[in-house]
Order: structure tokens, then sequence, then C-alpha cells
């Protein structure tokens, strides 16, 4: 016997139910971005592995131990699947060019993969919806775009009770954290004893990801640890209190967590999540800030740059516990026939209904026509429309409702989208757009 053969672990499929809240997610995610002038952006899932090497940083949980990484049979070429969009972003808009006139803000939506031990919440294949905005340098893009995911929650209904928390801050730049660098470097050292494994590799290679560690037996020691906060000069400063000043006026409480600093080499200034209590253990559903220094990194013209990235799967799971996000969708129409001739008048009638703009369920597979209305009821449609031998014979049919109390009527087929119109959109609309 042979066995079942299963997805790759950490690889999830997304079922029909499921995937109609996604599809409901993305459409509303398409209007928040076009109402901020965000404009979409596909890119490969399969890049070359040294994009993701000079973007991300060779010490970082990606780079180190997370890419899905292999080398082309065909050809030789050392290959990756995008653990993250950021990088493929950047290498699109240098390669096209795109910041020719001005700045660009782009979005893009689907899967990254990351070979990450599967739990709740971290899959290893996972989506992401990934802002990017480029060319522009002021906290004002910065602050937007917190602002931006506030009105998310706001539209998806998920922050009325405010579990979803903005944690900000600022990294600097690269002279900043240098000299920060040095100072965390130091008293790390001092208290070398202390550390894991991972620290103590991580010490001179990067150390700012010791202070994001997860491991509890080093949490006072970081909590100890010299703040990259006091460490900037007085434009970062200044750049810093731009955004907090935008975010208050816009009334969106945030609190300053200077241990904040992010899995990725490529942030400078502004970092921030969003963070949520209501999902266990992997509770970040949003995760961004600037990254100046990239463009430049892979070999562009410099330019400042700002994004976010949210991780779909944990939204879907806030989305679930939240009755009503989507009702099910429904067929307007269900087709039942019995017979030859009827068969082939429902499948003309079918479409005749689709061309007037109705979503129409033919019945399939025959049997009575109790066990058809079963289905019919089942489906949840509005209408039946009920074909016999009778009906076929006179190019007429029975038009049923099936969700209030009301009398069938039987009706030429040449009336039938008007009156089909007249049951689901109410009698004064002759048509039945929407
Ligand atoms: P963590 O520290 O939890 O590993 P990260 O820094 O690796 O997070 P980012 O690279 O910033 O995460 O990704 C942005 C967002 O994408 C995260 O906040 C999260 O919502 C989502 N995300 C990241 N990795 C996964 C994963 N393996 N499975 C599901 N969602 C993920
Ligand atoms: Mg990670």
């Amino acid at each position: 016997m042979s066995q079942t053969l299963q997805a790759i672990r950490g690889m999830n499929d997304i079922l029909p139910a499921d995937a109609e809240r996604w599809e409901a997610f993305e459409e509303l995610i398409r209007d928040w971005l076009t109402a901020y002038g965000y404009r979409p952006i596909r890119m490969p899932l399969v890049e070359p592995t040294p994009l993701f090497a000079r973007a991300i940083g060779a010490v970082t949980d990606i780079v180190e131990k997370e890419m899905y990484s292999f080398t082309d049979s065909l050809n030789g070429e050392q290959l990756t699947l995008r653990p993250e969009g950021t990088a493929s972003c950047v290498r699109a808009v240098l390669q096209h060019n795109l910041l020719y006139d001005g700045p660009k803000r782009l979005w893009y939506l689907g899967p990254m993969f990351r070979h990450e031990r599967p739990q709740k919440g971290r899959y290893r294949q996972f989506h992401q919806v990934g802002v990017e905005a480029l060319g522009l340098t002021g906290p004002d893009i910065d602050a937007e775009q917190i602002i931006m995911c506030s009105r998310l929650w706001d539209d998806l209904g998920l922050n009325s009770d405010g579990s979803i928390k903005l944690e900000i801050n600022s990294l600097g730049q690269l002279d900043e954290r240098a000299a920060h660098r040095t100072a965390l470097i130091a008293y790390l050292e001092n208290h070398a004893d202390q550390l894991d494994e991972e620290a103590r590799r991580r010490l001179h290679s990067n150390p700012l990801r010791i202070l994001d560690t997860k491991n509890p037996a080093l949490q006072t020691l970081v909590e100890g640890a010299p703040k990259l906060i006091d460490y900037l000069g007085s434009d970062s400063l200044k750049h810093f209190e731009g955004v907090q000043r935008l975010l208050k006026d816009a009334a969106i409480p945030y609190r300053i967590n200077p241990r904040l600093v992010r899995g990725l080499d490529y942030y400078t200034l502004t970092v921030f999540e969003w963070v949520t209590e209501r999902l266990g253990a992997q509770g970040t559903v949003c995760a961004g800030g600037r990254y100046d220094g990239l463009v430049e990194q892979l070999g562009g013209k410099p330019a400042p740059a700002c994004g976010f990235a949210m991780g779909i799967e944990r939204l879907m799971a806030l989305l679930e516990a939240q009755e009503g996000f989507i009702a099910p969708p429904a067929p307007d129409v269900y087709v039942v026939h019995l017979g030859e001739a009827a068969q082939r008048l429902a499948f003309r009638t079918a479409e005749m209904l689709r061309d007037s703009g109705c979503a129409v369920f033919t019945h399939m597979g025959g049997g009575s026509f109790k066990a058809q209305f079963k289905r019919a009821d089942a489906s949840g449609a509005q209408l039946a429309v009920i074909i016999g031998d009778d009906e076929a014979a006179k190019n007429e049919v029975t038009i049923k409702p099936l969700r209030v109390a009301a009398e069938q009527q039987r009706v030429p087929l040449d009336e039938l989208t008007i009156r089909v119109g007249e049951w689901l959109y109410g009698a004064d609309e002759e048509t039945t757009e929407e």
C-alpha cells in the first residue's frame, strides 16, 4: 500500500473557508494601500543567494540558518527561496531604475520561506504584506506608515480593545551604532560567563542582536546593557522626535522599547513593531522601519527608504476569532432540473443569469427534486430556479424563493432575468447589476 503524500512540514494548505477569509482580507488590503498612494509590485519567489546575504547581513537568523538555498543543477547558480521581500523589492527598483523620477511607494503580498521550527504562528512558508517607500528622508513617512497600520487594525476591527500595541525605537546612524557597539561589546565581555553559545558567537559579529535574544536566562543581562538611544546624535534624535510628534498628533499610543533592534542588519533610525498578547509567543504581527543604507549597499545611488511587513497568518489568526469578518459566500441562484431536455435548458438558463451578473450553482449529479432542493437549501442560495419536463417543453422556468415565505412563480424564459433581479434586488430595479 502506498503512503499518502503530505505537504512539507511548516508549509500549509489554505482550505476554502480560510482562503475566502484571506481573499476578503486581501481585498481590504488593496483599498487600504491605494488610499495611501501605494502601487503594487510583484517579484519572483526565487532570487540569487548573494542578494539576501548582502541585504540582510551574514550574521542574522535568516542568513545563518533559515534560508532555503540550493544550487540550480542546470547551470550551477546559487539560488534562494525569498525569506523576505525588502531585498527583492529594492533589487527590482534598482534593476528597473524606478527611482529615476522621484520617490516610490510600493507594496507586495506573497509567500516567504524560512527554515524555522514550525509552531503556532511560525511556519516555513508564510505570507507577508510588504510596504516600502523609497526616496523619502523625513520622519513624516515613518510616521505615516505607522499611522496607516493603525488604520488597518481599525478597518479590520482588530484593535477596538487596544490589544495590538505599538513599540518604537531608533537605531540611529551607522557611526552612532558603531560607538554603541563598542560599549556594548565591552559590557558583554565583562559578563562573558553569563552568555549563551549563540550570544558568544555573535559577540563580535552582531552584538546588537544579542539584545533581541529570546533566552530567558539572558534577560537581566540585556536589560542592563548600554542603550543605543543614549548614543544618538542630535539629527537622529530630531528624526525620532519628529516621528513621535506625528504619532501623538494622530493619537496613537506607543511605547519606546530600547531593546527593539529588529532581526535584519539593514535598519537605521526608526524601527517599530506592532505586538499583541492574544497570539501567545509569536505576538509580532507587523514589523518595520527605516533602512537608509540598503539601496546603496545593493549597488544603487544612495536613497533613503522605509517599510514594514505584516505576517498574514498571524493577522488571520486574530481575524478568525472575530465573528462576522466575512459572510460565507452563497450563490444567488441554484438551478434544479430533472430530465434531459430540462438539463439542457438548465445550462442555457444558468448562463443567461450569469450574463446578468448572478452567481449561479447548477445542480449536477442527478437525483430527485427533493434531494436537489436539499442541496439548494444548503447552498445558501436566495432562489431556486426549477426546470422539469413541463417547463422545458414550454421554454419556461419556475422561480422559488428559498429564504422567504413566498409563492413560487412560473415565468417565460425571456422574463427570467428581470424576475430574478426583482427577487434579488427589489422590484424597482430592472437590472441585476449591483
Ligand atoms: P521573529 O523575531 O519573530 O523571528 P522576524 O524578525 O524574523 O521575527 P520579520 O522578518 O520582521 O520577522 O518579519 C515580519 C513579520 O512576518 C513578523 O512580524 C511576523 O508577523 C511574520 N513572520 C516572520 N517569520 C514568520 C514565520 N516563520 N511564520 C509566520 N510569520 C512570520
Ligand atoms: Mg525570525
